[in-house]
């Protein structure tokens, strides 16, 4: 199917998605509908990204509702592969002989308390990638360290793919959107954006002050991360990291140098629930 739109000169786009479909998502079918005239969203809860005690069983499954939106969005096609059909076999029974090795990029972030999650997410957009063949496709700005490795991936496989960002869509509280939000108590909901909100507060100085006219590189005041550090730990969130870290290689930045990309970026535990948010620190200079 995906072959004869291409021969009618249709552009392809991907949407990959584990499902349980949100706004978040949508908002990316929305964006790349604009850059191509096919739009192809894969719906795949895979399950080599998962690690042991992660969310793979309890991940909530909404595949008809998903459908339906993707329907009212004029996906042209969902597709949603089980774990067999993609590796051959089911979970655990999957070789993995041939597996991506990461360096650097996954040293800090998500990736130093999540061991194999991104070998496991560049396995499954590789293959993804290979069996839609499309033209262009759009990750979010929420799962920023995805989106930096898979945009090497491809330019170090030479992979004829564009890669676009799709920016995080918010709760109207400021809580970034995710499927895994409905884990969340009612108390836990009410703290949770105070992520952003700390984020928003470190961006805003650190941005002021890479701002100034001189262009000098500004030392990063560990005291204004840890002051953040405090407050999101006394509201009983239990913090994997809240870092600036430099792009693309993401790692830890000691100082900002204006005109240079960085990601301002959170992970916490509320309760059972494992949340990640970002702001990227655009110092424009330069
Ligand atoms: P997931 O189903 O969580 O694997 O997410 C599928 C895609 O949606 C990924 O590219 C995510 O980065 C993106 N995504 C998840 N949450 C949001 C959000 N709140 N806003 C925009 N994109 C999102």
């Amino acid at each position: 199917m995906v072959s004869r739109w291409r021969q009618q000169s249709d552009r392809v786009a991907l949407v990959p998605t584990m499902g349980a479909l949100h706004e978040g998502h949508l908002s990316l079918i929305r964006q790349v509908r604009e850059h191509a005239g096919r739009v192809v969203v894969s719906i795949f809860l895979n399950p080599t990204q998962f690690g042991p005690g992660e969310d793979y069983e309890s991940y909530p499954r909404t595949l008809a509702q998903d459908v339906e939106l993707c329907r009212r969005e004029g996906v042209s096609l969902v597709f949603a592969p089980d774990a067999k059909e993609m590796y051959g076999t089911g979970k655990g029974e999957y070789s993995g002989y041939i597996s991506f090795r990461i360096s650097r990029m996954t040293d800090y972030l998500c990736g130093a308390s999540r061991s194999g999650h991104f070998e496991g997410v560049l396995q499954v957009v590789n293959k993804l990638f290979n069996t839609v063949q499309p033209d262009v496709a759009v990750f979010g700005q929420k799962d920023i360290q995805q989106w930096f490795l898979i945009r090497q991936m491809v330019a170090e496989t030479d992979q004829p793919v564009e890669i676009l960002m799709g920016p995080t869509r918010r709760e109207s509280d400021g809580l970034a959107m995710s499927s895994r939000n409905i884990y969340l108590n009612e108390e836990d909901r009410k703290k949770a954006p105070m992520l952003y909100a700390s984020l928003q507060r470190i961006s805003a100085v650190l941005a002021e002050k890479a701002g100034h006219d001189d262009q000098r590189p500004v030392s990063l005041d560990t005291s204004l991360l840890e002051a953040e550090c405090s407050i999101l730990r006394e509201n009983g969130m239990n913090l994997d990291y809240l870092t600036v870290v430099s792009t693309p290689d993401l790692q830890p930045a000691d100082v900002i140098i204006p005109g240079r990309l960085y990601v301002v970026a959170v992970a916490a535990w509320l309760g059972g629930t494992r949340l990640i948010d970002n702001v990227l620190l655009n110092t424009n200079a330069g």
